[in-house]
């Protein structure tokens, strides 16, 4: 089956030009590309092959001021949702329990939720059975009330927190624990009837690694921060998957 990327693009680039560059240049198959939002509709414009993505959502649609409802979202044309990412967990205090909301509304506009675990760098240190633990926790509070039935619409994507670039210190997991990892959750969602779901990694995967991650036949695709806003890398990176 084809493996997934997903360029998550964070704060960048500065300006809609650059951003139309830079989505122009990446443009692919199995391609998502979740910009910040006020450059969605002009990258839905040029994009041919990929998909539009966005980096978050608001759990209800209403008067929000500032948020952004998943339906908003639907009608810029966008397919899929990162939710939960461990930037917004840390930074905005976001809980599982919000992350949950998000998820189920995500899922009720019929779009993709990609929804992002992983345990920090001291529970870590304690082992993988602490790590295991960890993520289980979070799985199973972001996915109350979600059915068997919403399998195909939900990708986990299994970043460590310790791996994401921008942390300090940051390096990536092994693939070998990364499978470990991806495949436990993929357990774990199995036993919860959610064998749709696909299971991807992420965390400073780059274009000398990426390789020996997206070989593993367990891992799905992956989650892309600073590697996705380099056009040339981002390029080798695909090709080597096909
Ligand atoms: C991310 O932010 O989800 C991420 C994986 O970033 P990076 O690839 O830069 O580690």
């Amino acid at each position: 089956m084809a493996k997934i990327l997903i360029a998550n693009w964070k704060s960048n680039p500065r300006d809609i030009k650059s951003a139309v560059k830079l989505a122009k240049a990446i443009d692919g198959k199995n391609v998502v590309i979740a910009p910040p939002f006020p450059f969605l509709e002009a990258i839905h414009k040029v994009i041919k092959k990929s998909a539009l993505g966005a980096q978050n959502v608001f759990w209800a649609d209403g008067p929000y001021t500032g948020e952004i409802s998943a339906d908003d979202l639907k009608a810029l044309k966008v397919k899929y949702v990162i939710v939960g990412h461990s930037e917004r967990r840390k930074n905005l205090k976001e809980t599982d329990r919000m992350i949950n909301l998000k998820v189920k509304e995500v899922i009720k506009s019929g779009l993709k939720v990609v929804l992002c675990v992983g345990e920090p760098l001291n529970i870590r240190k304690r082992g993988i059975k602490s790590a295991k633990n960890f993520v289980v926790k979070q799985l199973t509070k972001d996915l109350i009330g979600v059915g068997k039935k919403s399998g195909a619409l939900l990708l986990v994507a299994y970043e460590p927190v310790w791996s994401i670039s921008t942390e300090k210190g940051s390096k990536p997991d092994t693939p070998e624990d990364a499978v470990l990892m991806i495949e436990f959750i993929r357990g774990w969602l199995k036993k919860r009837g959610l064998k749709s779901a696909k299971v991807i990694y992420g965390g400073s995967v780059n274009k000398g690694n990426a390789e020996s991650f997206l070989h593993k036949k367990g891992i799905e695709g992956a989650l892309i921060g600073g590697a996705s806003l380099r056009p040339l890398e981002f390029k080798k990176i695909k090709s080597s998957i096909i």
